[in-house]
């Protein structure tokens, strides 16, 4: 048998983050660099947010570029990694008896995968299915949706959540590049806390104090988390931190990963 896959959830914010160099950039190429090789990626990104929960089930996915106002460069930047009905239709029977409808042309890659994927995995030659989140759906059966993942990590699947687990774009303050809010970090620091020593309370998060202010207008960058506490939960393996800070005011940068 394969070696027991890492998992990750990764805090991506800007899509120039596909792009550019930074602390944050640097960590996920090493944590790609640190992992065998994987058959394919199931990645869970914040921005395919709606009323159904799908794989995309096409051979060749395509890149979309779900933003406004960025360089050209950044319209410009493909990601050509091949699809893999194969293990889509895995990813559904694996999250039976919730309907998983399989998803052949209406969405791709979006920019919560491919900005992230861009440094992991730069060459592009890895199959990458993504999965949707339920927004109909509760906190804890997000959980347990990541939780249904696991045996994934057996078949040499790299499963890597994106979002942010404070993800407030209404309060970004551009003068406090490299620091958060009092409430961005204390929402920030429960998350670790809960991450790396309970993962199965995750959920319990929405009723943090500052949970509104962390999630804002949608829970749709938090929710990612929720699968990798999902899959934390489910073990074996240890969760460690690859990256941490928050920054402009309402925006975390926390990474995790799960070995083991
Ligand atoms: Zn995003």
């Amino acid at each position: 048998m394969a070696e027991r896959m890492a998992a990750a959830f990764v805090g991506h914010g800007s899509p120039m983050n596909a792009l550019e160099r930074n602390r944050y950039t640097i960590a996920w190429a090493e944590l790609g660099a640190s992992i065998p090789r994987p058959r394919a990626v199931l990645a869970i990104s914040a921005h395919w947010y709606g009323g159904v929960t799908a794989v995309t089930a096409m051979d060749t996915p395509r890149v979309i570029h779900d933003f406004v106002g960025f360089p050209e460069e950044l319209f410009a930047f493909d990601y050509p990694a091949p699809g893999s009905p194969q293990l889509a239709a895995d990813v559904a029977d694996l999250l039976a008896p919730v309907d998983v409808a399989l998803d052949g042309a209406s969405w791709g890659l979006d920019h919560g995968t491919w900005s992230v994927l861009a440094q992991v995995f730069p060459a592009a030659d890895v199959p990458v299915v993504q999965l949707s989140l339920d927004a109909t759906k509760a906190f804890a059966d997000h959980v347990a949706l990541g939780a249904a993942l696991s045996p994934l990590r057996e078949e040499g699947i790299f499963v890597v959540a994106s979002g942010n687990v404070v993800h407030n774009l209404g309060l970004i303050d551009w003068g406090a590049a490299g620091t958060g809010f009092d409430w961005a970090q204390r929402f920030d620091d429960a998350a670790r806390d809960l991450v790396l020593h309970s993962p199965d309370e995750a959920a319990g998060l929405a009723h943090h104090r500052d949970f509104a202010l962390a999630s804002g207008s949608s829970p749709d960058h938090f929710l990612p988390f929720l699968y990798f506490a999902g899959l934390a939960s489910a073990g074996p393996g240890t969760v460690s931190t690859v990256t941490e800070g928050t920054i402009m005011g309402s925006l975390s940068m926390a990474s995790y990963r799960l070995d083991g």
